[in-house]
C-alpha cells in the first residue's frame, strides 16, 4: 500500500492509466496529451462537470473510497440525464495529498469507472495535482443527444404537469443521520438512507426512454432540493408552479428519519438535498405514457402538480391551504 509520495506521479498515473479500458468513440485514450473522439453523425455534444470536496460533499470515515468514485459519477451522469444525453466519455481531475493511498486512489477511480460503465461512458483522461489542504475529485462527463433534441429547463409551459423520480430529500435525511446520529443508534430503516446515499441510482435510463416518446417538455436534475431545482427551471421557462402535496408516494424511510431527527418531513422533501432524481415536467397528454415508461424500468414516478402562468410564484399546495416554498434550496455560498 504505497503512498502517492513514495510511488512517485509518474507510476501512479501509469497505474491509473492501465486500469481503464476501450470504448467506442475513442480514437486517442488516455496517455497521450488529450483524448480524441469521434461523435455519432447527427448529434449534439452534452458536457457538464462536478465535483467533491473533502469535508464538504463527503468525509473519508462515511464511504469507502469506491463510493466517493460512485457518487462523483452519478452527481455527472445526473446532469446529463437531465438534458436526455447518452453519456460517453469522461475525464477526471483530482487534487490528492502525497500521502494519499496509491491502493486507495485506484479503487476509487475503479468506483467511479463502475458506476460510468453501467451507464455506457467511459475515462479516457485526466489529471493528477498534489494539494496540501482538503482533497478533491472533479469529472467532466461528455454526452451525445440527437441533434436538437437535448432536454432543457426553459421549454415548459403552463399546464404541464410536474413529475419527480425517487424519493427527493432521503439524501438530506441521510446525511442529517451520519452528521447526528451515532452509527450503533441507527436502525434498519436509517441505515438503508445511508446506503442509499452512498449509491445514488442516476435516472440515465429513464431519462433516455422517455426521450423517444417526445413527452417531456423540460427537465432538471435535483441536486440543490426540490424546491430550488424546481425555482430555477420555473425561472427559465418564465412559468410558476402548483406542487400537491398530496401527490408524492408515501416515504416511510423518510417519515421515519425525519421523526428522529425532529425535522419537518416536508422540509427535508421541498428543502436542500442532493437526491440526484430528474424533475420532470411533461405535457399534460403525456402522463400514461411516462408512467408506464417509468413502471417498465422500475423506477418511481410522481406526478406532483402542475407548472402554471404565474411566473415566480411556486406553492405547495394541501387541500384548501397554500404556501409559498420559493427559497428552500441549497446555496453554496450562503452563511
Ligand atoms: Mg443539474
Amino acid at each position: 500500500m504505497p503512498s502517492l509520495r513514495e510511488l512517485g506521479e509518474v507510476e501512479a498515473i501509469r497505474r491509473l492509466i492501465s486500469d481503464r479500458g476501450e470504448a467506442a468513440g475513442v480514437i486517442v485514450g488516455a496517455g497521450d496529451d488529450a483524448a480524441v473522439l469521434r461523435l455519432d453523425q447527427g448529434c449534439d455534444l452534452a458536457i457538464t462537470t462536478d465535483a467533491l470536496v473533502e469535508g464538504r460533499h463527503y468525509r473519508a470515515e462515511w464511504m469507502t473510497p469506491a463510493e466517493i468514485g460512485a457518487r462523483l459519477a452519478a452527481a455527472n451522469l445526473s446532469d446529463l440525464a437531465a438534458m436526455a444525453a447518452r453519456p460517453c466519455w469522461a475525464v477526471a481531475s483530482m487534487g490528492v495529498r502525497a500521502e494519499h493511498d496509491a491502493d486507495e486512489l485506484l479503487e476509487l477511480q475503479r468506483g467511479l469507472r463502475a458506476m460510468l460503465g453501467a451507464h455506457g461512458a467511459t475515462l479516457v483522461g485526466g489529471n493528477l495535482s498534489g494539494v496540501e489542504g482538503r482533497e478533491w475529485f472533479s469529472l467532466t462527463l461528455l454526452g451525445e443527444v440527437a441533434r436538437g433534441r437535448a432536454w432543457t429547463r426553459s421549454a415548459a409551459r403552463p399546464g404541464d404537469r410536474l413529475a419527480v423520480t425517487g424519493h427527493p430529500g432521503r439524501s438530506q435525511a441521510a446525511l442529517e443521520l451520519l452528521h447526528r446520529l451515532p452509527e450503533r443508534a441507527r436502525d434498519a430503516g436509517q441505515r438503508g438512507l445511508i446506503d442509499a446515499w452512498r449509491a445514488p441510482e442516476p435516472r440515465v435510463g429513464l431519462a433516455l426512454a422517455l426521450a423517444t416518446h417526445g413527452h417531456v417538455t423540460a427537465a432538471i436534475d435535483l441536486s440543490d432540493g426540490l424546491a430550488g431545482d424546481l425555482a430555477k427551471l420555473c425561472e427559465a421557462s418564465g412559468v410558476g408552479a402548483e406542487v400537491e402535496t398530496g401527490g408524492f408516494a408515501s416515504d416511510p424511510a423518510l417519515e421515519m428519519a425525519a421523526g428522529a431527527l425532529e425535522i419537518d418531513v416536508e422540509r427535508l422533501r421541498f428543502g436542500a438535498s442532493d437526491d440526484y432524481e430528474l424533475l420532470l415536467a411533461v405535457e399534460p397528454g403525456g402522463r400514461e405514457t411516462c408512467t408506464r415508461v417509468a413502471r417498465e424500468l422500475g423506477v418511481p414516478l410522481a406526478f406532483i402538480g402542475r407548472l402554471s402562468d404565474r411566473p415566480g410564484v411556486i406553492e405547495a399546495v394541501t387541500g384548501a391551504e397554500r404556501r409559498p416554498i420559493s427559497g428552500m434550496g441549497f446555496d453554496h455560498f450562503a452563511r
